[in-house]
């Protein structure tokens, strides 16, 4: 049985964008909400504050201070391990003024501790009006920018809804470059309407020529949080606006996932013989530039988070925040003084559901799971399956048999995993 566990990440969501893309379900706030004189930012960002010095408090009291010295001996007591990644998600993180990010970032050193060697990660767009200023964001503490570069192909990115250009894209990398950040990712999206494999081929080389040092590749997803009921009240998303939701209908008829298929083995064939590891389903690194802050959620680590509709776990439940905005500020930043935590959700995690995230989660990683894991209960008929069809390969790391997702497995692992849980 496990227990909670203080920590070791932390994810800030800072839900403004200059204006929504049309297939986005993340929670953000656009268009005035962002910018102008009607503007939500500056309270929202004082919230935010808030919120990470009320959930410091709460591990405080359950996991000790992490600066808790014993002030008789100086040996450290009820020390609270610092946090070896911090991720400011969104919305556009870039978005934020350079001295909010520092406030908020002092914030979390003084009361969660960073480790010397962290990873900190911040959203940015590349248009030239969200893009922010890199070199504040490196003095903020910054070591690592993630780009939603989307695609190098400019007519792409008209139909897909964005604002910038594949040389505003290069341009932003270099603005990075030169401001001294350590580590750069740039997102790419596949199986967008009308992107043929020539054309997704295309985008991967002009984006490896910019030199980043991690790309993450993601099928683009039409969902429909409405349908799937996590748009009410402690809803952890936002409804889908009429607008969106009409896009999606044109472009769901143009998705093909024959196509995905073979833009998603080109790009591991393409990456593994350009010397970048698939370490991840979906994400490709250089040598030592693995997201440090994906790994704690594929490692099923614990981690805490701050911001509407943002998603924490402990070890044993999950628990999120709703992503309405008004409801937030307005239980952190209450006229009568008496702040609270804002709405939101818990759920508990049974002994079975922890069993089949684990194992799901190792299968998502190229080191894949255990071998043994494969040999015993309900698991071992469906790990039968997967290997009569190809779908998993045995290896040895570093001495240990263990069984991971051949490329085929990885293309078909929704259907493995359902299988799991
Ligand atoms: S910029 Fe990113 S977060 Fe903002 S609406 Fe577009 S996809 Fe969503």
């Amino acid at each position: 049985m496990s227990t909670p566990q203080p920590p070791i990440a932390l994810y800030i969501h800072l839900p403004f964008c200059l204006a929504r893309c049309p297939y986005c379900d993340f929670v953000v706030y656009a268009g005035g909400d962002a910018r102008g004189p009607q503007a939500r930012t500056e309270r929202l960002y004082e919230a935010v504050g808030r919120e990470l010095e009320l959930r410091a408090d709460a591990l405080d009291h359950r996991f000790g201070r992490p600066d808790a010295d014993d002030l008789r001996t100086g040996a450290p007591v009820d020390r609270r391990v610092p946090l070896r990644s911090v991720y400011f998600g969104g919305g556009t993180p870039s978005l934020v003024p350079g001295e909010w990010l520092e406030r908020l970032v002092a914030i979390v050193r003084s009361r969660y501790g960073i480790a010397p060697d962290a990873e900190v990660t911040l959203e940015a767009n590349p248009g030239p009006g969200e893009r922010g200023d890199a070199a504040a964001f490196r003095r903020a503490g910054v070591t690592r920018i993630s780009f939603g570069a989307q695609s190098m192909d400019a007519a792409e990115l008209r139909r897909l809804g964005r604002r910038h250009s594949p040389e505003e894209v290069a341009a932003s990398m270099a603005a990075a470059r030169a401001a001294g950040v350590a580590s750069i990712n740039l997102d790419l999206l596949y199986d967008v309407p009308g992107q043929s494999v020539a054309a997704w081929e295309a985008t991967i080389r002009a984006a490896l020529a910019l030199g980043p040092d991690h790309l993450s590749l993601y099928a683009l997803t039409l969902d429909d949080p409405d349908a799937e009921g996590i748009t009410g009240k402690d809803g952890d998303h936002l409804p889908t606006p009429p607008g969106a939701r009409r896009w999606r209908e044109r472009a769901r008829v143009e998705q093909d996932d024959d196509r995905a298929a073979d833009q998603y083995r080109l790009a591991t064939d393409l990456l593994s013989a350009e010397g970048w590891r698939g370490y991840e389903i979906s994400n490709w690194a250089r040598p030592g530039h693995e997201s440090r802050h994906n790994l704690v959620y594929w490692e099923r680590g614990s981690y805490e988070a701050v911001g509407p509709g943002a998603h924490a776990f402990d070890g044993t439940a999950r628990r999120w925040n709703a992503a309405a905005m008004e409801p937030y500020v307005a239980a952190l930043m209450p006229i009568d003084g008496r702040r609270a935590l804002p709405p939101g959700g818990r759920e508990e995690i049974s002994a079975e559901t922890a069993t089949a995230e684990r194992m799901i989660l190792a299968l998502r990683l190229d080191g894949g799971v255990p071998a043994t894991w494969a040999e015993v209960g309900p698991a071992s008929g469906v790990f039968s399956w997967a290997r009569s069809l190809g779908l998993v390969e045995p290896i040895d790391l570093d001495g240990e048999p263990r069984l991971r997702l051949t490329t085929r497995g990885r293309l078909l692992s929704n259907e493995l995993f359902e299988r799991l849980l």
